[in-house]
């Protein structure tokens, strides 16, 4: 009786974790990677019905100016509202699911569903919105909210999961930036190069407001020693159907317009706040670096803003490095010098990036306060096998040493360069040698493996 006992106890827990994985805790709908299922299924039943299925991509207009005004709980109650009014006004059989944050989507697979004859459809659209966008209570506040919405069909704007919800995602773009409160169907122009960059910035500005984005840390090692000094900050953005999206792919966009600074201000405040986390574990963290955009920097107010950060968190300005890249140093230099000395001035160190890929000489580098030089990757990359850039990263290591500067070689991907790199007396490497950059509970790890002994990278460098 008691192994039967156990195995019912078992089953339950069981079934319980299941639910869990597809229904979301909140709404109690299903959840992304569910939906996604379920999508997967109604496709492969209109397939072999050779009969079409709509997709609505459902998102509120003013979710965050909610959120900010009333608090979350009154963020929770407007997304529960959403999920009722959805199933009170959506036909009996379709399926919703919430994607994201406040993106819902909806599968319609009954007669409606009819690419060719869109009334009906754009009638029950009509509905949905319109209901939404009545006024509701919460906690004696009343809201107003609005939603727009984008509409795809399985087979003739798309052939699969992935590329349906895609669509229904461009054209529900297109009824945002017409003004919301709107529908719109997928028109295959929707998803042209530039309205793939509009829908990247505006979801990047999303991600941003929703706590999406990560810092990564990419530890730097003595070249001699072995340990590790530091790291350096690597935001990422964690898109949920996507996966990591790496800086390369977000910062120029970010860079057009002021998000960038917002972003920086960001990175920087999430730094200070897990070293003195660390600082709670470990007596020194090591400097961390972290890179600044030239707009961040032409910010009237810069200095006043970081000394804000450091002081809120209590960090030493001195367990900082700011990197610039050496386009950025040279882009108006007597204006940079002033911003340069000032942070000198507060104790924070400071870097040159990407040295190598800019032009400036050696004489222009003497004028700036620079603790750092930073030799790019691309030089680093082929070290051991072409004997000109072997030629520039040991003139470039040599040249950092005349001007008192440490050296750090970027992007170390084999123990042929490490061993170069050391060979020519080079100060720090970074790389993927030693992993991908971590999480900052793995870099806390790591220093404290450090501490005991236990860290797994220190025989590379013997
Ligand atoms: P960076 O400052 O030169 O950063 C080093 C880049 O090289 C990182 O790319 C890092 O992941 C990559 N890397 C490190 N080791 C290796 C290696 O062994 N091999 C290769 N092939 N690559 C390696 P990531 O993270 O994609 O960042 C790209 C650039 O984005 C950074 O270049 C930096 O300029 C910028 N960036 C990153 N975070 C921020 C930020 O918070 N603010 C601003 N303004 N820019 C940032
Ligand atoms: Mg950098
Ligand atoms: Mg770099």
């Amino acid at each position: 009786i008691y192994a039967a006992q156990n195995i019912t106890e078992r089953r339950k827990a069981e079934k319980r974790i299941r639910y869990l994985a597809r229904i979301d805790a909140l709404t109690k709908v299903p959840n992304r990677m569910q939906f996604q299922h379920l999508l997967q299924r109604a496709i492969a039943r209109a397939k072999r019905r050779e009969r079409s299925v709509a997709l609505f991509y459902i998102d509120i207009d003013n979710f965050k100016e909610i959120n900010d005004t009333f608090g979350h709980l009154a963020g929770d109650a407007t997304l529960e509202t959403v999920t009722e009014r959805l199933k009170g006004t959506l036909p009996d059989e379709s399926v919703i699911g919430r994607l994201a944050g406040d993106e819902f989507a909806v599968i319609v697979d009954n007669g409606a569903a009819n690419p060719d004859n869109r009334s009906a459809l754009d009638k029950v659209s009509r509905e949905v919105l319109d209901r939404l966008a009545e006024p509701f209570f919460v906690q004696g506040h009343e809201v107003f909210m609005t939603a727009s919405m984008g509409i795809a069909f399985y087979p003739v704007d798309a052939p699969n999961v992935i590329d349906l919800i895609k669509n229904a995602d461009a054209a529900l773009y297109h009824a945002k930036k017409s003004g919301g409160n709107m529908h719109s169907h997928y028109m295959p122009e929707m998803n042209e190069a530039v309205v793939e960059r509009l829908m990247t910035k505006s979801k990047l500005k999303r991600a941003f407001e929703r706590d999406e984005l990560l810092v990564h840390y990419q530890p730097k090692y003595n070249l001699q020693t072995g340990t590790v000094i530091g790291a350096e900050a690597l935001v990422r953005w964690e898109l949920p159907e996507r996966g990591i999206i790496l800086p390369s792919d977000f910062i120029p966009l970010a860079e057009e317009t002021n998000l960038i600074i917002d972003i920086g201000e960001w990175v920087l405040d999430r730094v200070c706040e897990d070293f003195r986390r660390w600082q709670q574990t470990v007596s020194s963290p090591g400097r961390v670096s972290v890179n600044l955009s030239l707009k961040q920097l032409r910010q009237p107010n810069f200095i006043n803003r970081i000394s804000a950060i450091l002081k809120n968190y209590d960090v030493s300005p001195t367990s900082l490095e700011l990197e610039i890249t050496e386009t950025t140093l040279m882009e108006n230099p007597d204006r940079t010098i002033k911003i340069l000395d000032q942070l000198y001035a507060l104790g924070l160190h400071l870097a040159i990036d990407d040295f190598g890929t800019g032009y400036s000489s050696l004489s222009a580098l003497q004028q700036f306060p620079i603790n750092t030089l930073k030799i790019d990757k691309s030089f680093v990359q082929d070290i051991a096998v072409n004997a000109d850039d072997a030629t520039i990263v040991g003139t470039i290591i040599h040249m950092g040493q005349s001007l008192n500067m440490d050296v750090v070689a970027e992007g170390v991907e084999s123990e042929e360069q490490l061993a170069f790199l050391q060979s020519h007396d080079c100060t720090y490497v970074q790389g993927l040698l030693f992993g991908d950059p971590m999480s900052s509970n793995s870099y806390l790890e790591l220093l404290m493996a450090q501490t005991d002994g236990t860290d797994q990278y220190r025989t590379l460098f013997a």
